[in-house]
């Protein structure tokens, strides 16, 4: 949890859209975009809030203490919504329901267009955050053409995804697109440090984080990094053919398995690097770098290539489709084992 919603990174932006706001100028509907990790929610939020506050400061950030404000920390403001795939509300409450959907639903769609088409409880914006954007399923994504097209006064959509190539070119075409990139080190590791406790190395957490700070921050949560350890310790007794691919893919489907599998990938995106180009600098995972050393002198650059591409075929599969997830990992990790000559998926 970051302690200030104000991340130095997003400051550009903010400046841009409150001066757009002041001449009242503000786009009806914000496509928030660009990698994960860089805080595009809490931008939304603070963007949200600061517009239903009654009293904002001048750089039109929230107040924190009005009615408003408190109706909007509490998740009750009336005047706000906040959208996302069903599964992830479960998610949230601790339920780990595999029939609820992964995806953006029409109903949610129409309910929240509904919802905007009224008049404000409180005068001000009406305003609905669609997080993460890419999971609108394409009838949801349509349905919302009319809404953009038409705009209610006062009203404001904010869509965040970290992939909106995957939003219909109809859907991001209507939204002011706002691009958030990875802030440079020297903004980032004085922020990182500032949230940091203990001697964890800021710079090691951004080389993994791949340079988004809030995936960094994330991973200096102790219990996530001794997991990534675990799998890791895991998959490489399945490449040696020490250990059993269903007992280790039990083992995969724990905790969070987007996280997972993400792990999975930014691994094999270093071995391939390794192999290409053994003195690379530029690495996701510089703590493990004997560890991966010793995986890729054991393949070839073709298998490597093939094993990351069912790697992220798996992760597609698994985080947009119902899918039998340990099923899937078991063929992934005995193909990694050597026990089947190729991936069937
Ligand atoms: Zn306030």
């Amino acid at each position: 949890m970051i302690n200030d919603a104000r991340l130095p990174w997003h400051e550009a932006h903010w400046r841009q859209l409150q001066q757009r706001r002041a001449a009242g100028r503000l786009p009806h509907a914000l496509l928030l975009t660009g990698p994960a990790g860089l805080g595009k929610g809490v931008f939304a939020r603070r963007l949200a809030q600061g517009l239903l506050c009654a009293t904002p400061d001048t750089e039109g950030n929230a107040c924190g203490h009005c009615r408003a404000c408190h109706l909007f920390q509490a998740g009750s403001h009336p005047d706000y919504l906040a959208i996302r795939p069903e599964e992830d509300h479960k998610i949230a409450e601790n339920n780990s329901s595999k029939k609820k959907s992964k995806v953006i639903k029409i109903d949610q769609v129409r309910d929240f267009c509904v919802f905007l088409s009224y008049t404000s409880h409180y005068g001000g914006y009406k305003i609905v955050l669609v997080e993460p954007a890419d999971r609108l399923h394409v009838n949801a994504a349509n349905s919302l053409l009319k809404t953009l097209e038409e705009p209610p006064g006062d009203s404001l959509l904010l869509l965040v995804t970290a992939q909106a190539a995957c939003l219909p070119a109809t859907v991001r075409s209507r939204c002011q697109v706002i691009s958030f990139n990875k802030p440079s080190h020297e903004v980032a590791r004085p922020w990182l440090a500032s949230q940091l406790s203990g001697s964890l190395e800021p710079m090691a957490l951004l080389d993994v984080a791949n340079g988004a700070p809030l995936a960094a921050l994330a991973y200096a949560d102790g219990e996530r990094w001794r997991r990534r350890q675990s799998l890791m310790e895991d998959y490489e007794q399945v490449i040696a053919g020490q250990l059993d691919p269903i007992r280790a893919a039990e083992n995969w489907i724990q905790g969070n398995l987007t996280e997972n599998l993400r792990w999975l990938i930014n691994w094999h995106t270093d071995l391939i690097r390794l192999k290409m180009n053994p003195g690379s600098t530029d690495f996701r995972n510089p703590d493990a770098r004997s560890a991966l050393r010793n995986w890729a002198i054991r393949q070839s650059p073709r298998r490597l290539f093939e094993r990351l591409d069912a790697a992220i075929r798996m992760h597609t599969l698994c985080t947009t489709t119902q899918v039998n997830t340990q099923l899937l990992l078991e063929v992934f990790l005995s193909s990694a084992s050597g026990k089947e000559k190729s991936n069937t998926f």
